[in-house]
């Protein structure tokens, strides 16, 4: 290959992991490397939920790509990718148009629930730094209309979570102890505020075990959660949501609904013509897709199975792992050399539940409480060591004591 142009597309966890890995395993001379992203900045996805809910400003999540990537050998473009023509190797974006020989998709999920319209309407999402900012003055917005209305709407005042897994029950562990600093900055009794969750399942959590489950409905409810399972959703307007359980409608008046349940493919990758595995793209272990062998896809939209024949749910954790093996075979693809394979191994699970809580399940084991907290603050520290060494660690560590 004549100095190949490798284009990397989503600078999230996965996408920019694979470009650092990229910039010090190639030679200038060796290739090309653009990476295209839609904002300056990358974001830590795994502290959404806390920007969300007001208990870590936004600004602590984002790190400006500039910091991280060696100018000198990644040309860095902001942009968004609207379609990838793959006939002709070409990247269109809303501005310009890109050829490439290597591709690398590190796009993120779209949030979406299947047959409920609606939800575009009046759901809110936590996807990035924009829509994290938009949940946390939207709730402060309606806690201060209800403050300073002469005819006072409770809807102003109820929230709900729609879905319970990871994202729904750590957003609803922040929310919950951030609801009394809210409601004392607009003179609220706290009493009059309700944040429920609804999961369509039996039980929250899906993936973790019965006694972690439990653990986690303890420790919200005791705080206020109004936890509601077997919920399915049917309608979302400005001012209401309505569920069906067990054959009958509900109603909940509430401002706010935030969707933190199913979500959909990047429609990029369907019109790219690449085969879609339960939402994901199909690939081979060594992280090029089975269609086409010079795309490769990491993190969230990388369909991977563990030795069992068993999907391995997206993680960062996984998004890493794929990031070091799509940029050590882009470089051995690059030097004509062997590629080698990603052997994804079932992970742990883990939710926070607030700022000193939560639950995990770390290889067989269980782990509750602050416990749980402080791995999840060492695999993001360690994350920011990895991605930036000492200097980003130290700017933007978490070394807050629980
Ligand atoms: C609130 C929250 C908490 C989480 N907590 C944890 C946790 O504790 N531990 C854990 O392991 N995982 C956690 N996750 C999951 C984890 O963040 C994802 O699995 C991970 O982010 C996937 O990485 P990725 O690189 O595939 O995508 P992302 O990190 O989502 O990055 C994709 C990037 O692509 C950009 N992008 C999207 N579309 C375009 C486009 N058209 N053009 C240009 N750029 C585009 C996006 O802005 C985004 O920055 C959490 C997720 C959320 C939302």
């Amino acid at each position: 290959m004549n100095k190949p142009h490798i284009v990397i597309v989503g600078a999230g966890y996965g996408g920019i992991m694979t470009a650092v890995k990229l910039q010090k395993q190639l030679g200038k001379n060796e290739a090309e490397i653009t990476l295209v992203h839609k904002y300056d900045y990358h974001f830590q996805a795994s502290c959404l939920h806390e920007n969300a809910a007001g208990t870590l400003h936004q600004d602590h999540s984002k790190i400006k790509i500039k910091d991280i990537i060696n100018r000198s050998k990644i040309n860095f473009i902001i942009d968004e990718v609207v379609s990838i023509k793959r006939n002709s190797k070409k990247i269109k974006l809303k501005n310009k148009e890109l050829h490439y020989d290597l591709l690398v998709i590190g796009l993120g999920f779209e949030p979406r629930a299947e047959g409920t319209p609606e939800l575009d309407e009046h759901a809110y999402s936590i996807t990035d730094i924009n829509s994290a900012r938009f949940v946390r003055e939207h709730i402060e917005y309606n806690f201060a209309s209800y403050a300073n209305a002469i005819k006072k709407d409770e809807s102003s005042l109820n929230i709900v979570i729609g879905g319970g897994g990871i994202l729904g029950v750590e957003f609803a562990g922040e929310l919950i102890n951030q609801i009394p600093v809210i409601c004392r900055e607009y003179d609220i009794e706290k009493t009059q505020v309700h944040l429920y969750m609804l999961e369509e399942g039996k039980s929250f959590l899906p993936g973790f075990d019965e006694k972690l489950v439990h653990y986690a409905a303890t420790s919200l409810q005791s705080r206020g959660v109004e936890m509601i399972h077997n919920a399915k959703l049917k309608e979302c307007q400005a001012n209401k949501v309505i569920y069906e359980s067990e054959g009958k409608e509900h109603t909940i008046s509430a401002a706010t609904f935030i969707w933190t349940g199913e979500v959909q493919a990047n429609p990029v990758f369907e019109k790219a013509g690449l085969i879609l595995k339960n939402k994901k793209i199909e690939i081979y272990p060594n992280m090029h897709t089975t269609i086409d062998d010079s795309i490769f896809v990491v993190g969230e939209y990388a369909y991977a199975v563990d030795e069992n024949g068993e999907e391995v749910l997206p993680t960062a954790k996984k998004a890493l792992e794929e990031a070091a093996v799509a940029a050590k075979n882009i470089a051995s693809k690059i030097r004509n050399k062997e590629l080698i394979s990603c052997r994804p191994v079932k992970q742990g699970v883990l939710a926070t539940l607030g700022r000193d809580d939560g639950v995990a399940a770390i290889q067989n084991r269980r782990v509750f409480g602050w416990k749980a907290v402080l791995v999840k603050r060492i695999s993001d520290n360690y994350y920011l060591f990895q991605l930036g060494g000492w200097q980003l660690l130290l700017k933007k560590g978490n070394f807050h004591l629980l």
